[in-house]
């Protein structure tokens, strides 16, 4: 198919806020609400009339774009009409972001959870994060204002546990001209790639001793005071583009999610929020008949949605920020979740549809997330700590009885692997510190074998090095001639 042209259809989005109910233009970049500082969301006052198409005409819309060449279209833009369609295509950054694949787990590992299930690799986005599909969008948004404002500076700045700051750096960097980035993280508590990551892009890294939520709480001082452009998940441009992990899921499995159930990692809960919506609005439409369920997943050691949503009788519930402990999750290691409100928001939604059954969370030992990812990896996945965590709250989910057997489970690995590798060798090398309550099986280790002592290089000539290292290897593994 030849370069698709560009939608015409143009959205009537506002700012809503979820507190007050204040509705304000977006000609602006809000984070919270002047008049109650609760949180927005962004929506479509023309979104009735995307009806006027059928859910039928919209798969062929969207199935036909997917063979796009259009950079425009290409990534989490394929959708455009569903979330947000003011941008203009001058405006839409495209790094290869979205279109990530649903992998079928191995045999070995489906035989483990006793249901089909798959991992959604959000780890293979540009920064190895779901957080490149809210960039996207966020960066999108913040290009257009530039342009249309001639502003000559802008400074973004986020908290991080790690992979908004690499996602916000690399997006920033590809921009470049008056867009600087800033970043500011809980020292010691991001992984080395992680850190890595935004210093690369040439970011401003900023390190403050303490917890993610010390750093949210200096971002939001900054934001309330100052002229800077804040890019964590309160800002409702980042879930808008988070929606298109569920766009992706419908489409992949040909717009039919009867028996599905997708879990996801709560941290910040921007990514659960934008992936519920992402399925209403696809509903709404007619575009899918069924909605999936939807599973949240937290660690014990920073579980406050689990603790709201344990408590059945919804009059009962009462929403208590928790004190975090060490989790190998560590990117969803959050007691105060800014988007809790919209998690709110659309389980009730969810909830009216689909009934109890439809929105649900489950909390994981520290000891299952690691193995979870462990297991995973060691038959054929690349799924992160979090990836691990959905892993472990599959199997927890099916132990409560939560799932049948003809059920499917789709479970979001958020990040590569290798952004959390460090807790793999602390799992081989036992190098756990108490906090994280985790105890390795010795028997699960792995380490590599040194084949020959380095001098045996310098003594030998290369052809004789060659022979005996090779011999050495024989031996280790036992093979036998041909
Ligand atoms: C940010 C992040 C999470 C948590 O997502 P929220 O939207 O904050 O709930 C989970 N996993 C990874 C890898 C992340 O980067
Ligand atoms: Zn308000």
């Amino acid at each position: 198919m030849a370069t698709e042209s560009f939608p015409n259809y143009r959205g009537d989005l506002h700012y809503n806020c979820l507190g007050c109910g204040a509705k304000l233009a977006i000609d602006e970049l809000y984070y919270t609400c002047p008049e109650c500082g609760s949180v927005f969301i962004l929506q479509d006052d023309n979104f009735e009339s995307l009806k006027k198409t059928s859910g039928e005409e919209w798969r062929k819309i969207f199935d036909e774009r997917a063979s796009t060449k259009n950079d425009k279209l290409r990534g989490i833009f394929r959708f455009y009409e569903l979330f947000a369609p003011v941008i203009e295509e001058e405006d839409i950054l495209y790094l290869g972001e979205g279109n990530t694949p649903i992998v079928s787990s191995s045999p070995a590992l489906n035989e483990v959870t006793g249901v089909k299930t798959a991992f959604k690799n959000d780890g293979q986005n540009p920064s190895a994060s779901f957080k490149d599909r809210g960039m996207a969008c966020a960066f999108s948004y913040l290009n257009a204002l530039v342009r249309k404002n001639k502003w000559d500076q802008v400074l973004t700045v986020c908290a991080s546990t790690g992979d908004t700051s690499a996602a916000a750096a690399l997006y920033a960097s590809y921009l470049g001209g008056p867009v600087k980035s800033v970043v500011l993280l809980p020292q010691g508590k991001v992984t080395p790639q992680q850190l890595a990551q935004p210093l690369g892009s040439g970011a401003t890294v900023l390190e403050i001793p303490g917890v993610f939520d010390d750093c949210m709480k200096v971002v939001e001082h900054l934001a309330d005071n100052y002229r800077v452009a804040l890019l964590n998940s309160k800002n409702a441009w980042r879930i808008l583009g988070q929606e298109s992990y569920a766009f992706e899921v419908a489409q992949w499995y040909d717009w039919d999610l009867k028996d599905k159930c997708v879990f996801v990692p709560i941290g910040n809960a921007g990514n659960i929020t934008a992936i519920m919506a992402g399925f209403l609005k696809m509903y709404d439409l007619g575009i899918i008949e069924t909605l999936p369920r939807i599973f949240g997943v937290q660690s014990e050691h920073a579980d406050p949605v689990y603790r709201y949503y344990a408590v059945d009788d919804p009059k009962e519930r009462n929403f208590e920020p928790v004190a975090v402990r060490p989790s190998v999750a560590q990117a969803a290691m959050i007691g105060n979740p800014v988007s809790f409100p919209r998690v709110k928001y659309f389980a009730e939604r969810y909830e009216a549809i689909s009934g109890k059954q439809g929105f649900q969370v489950v909390h994981v030992r520290e000891q299952d997330i690691i193995e979870g990812m462990l297991l995973a990896n060691s038959k054929g996945h690349i799924a992160c700590t979090q990836g691990g965590e959905c892993f472990a709250g599959l199997l927890q989910a099916r132990k409560l009885g939560l799932i049948a057997d003809h059920e499917a489970a789709i479970l979001d690995s958020t990040a590569h692997q290798l952004k959390f590798i460090g807790f793999q060798n602390m799992y081989y090398e036992n190098e756990f510190p108490e906090e994280y309550e985790i105890t390795p099986d010795s028997s699960r280790g792995n380490k590599p074998e040194l084949v020959i002592e380095p001098e045996v290089k310098t003594s030998s000539t290369p052809a004789e090095y060659t022979t005996k290292a090779a011999e050495k290897v024989v031996k280790m593994l036992g093979l036998e001639k041909k």
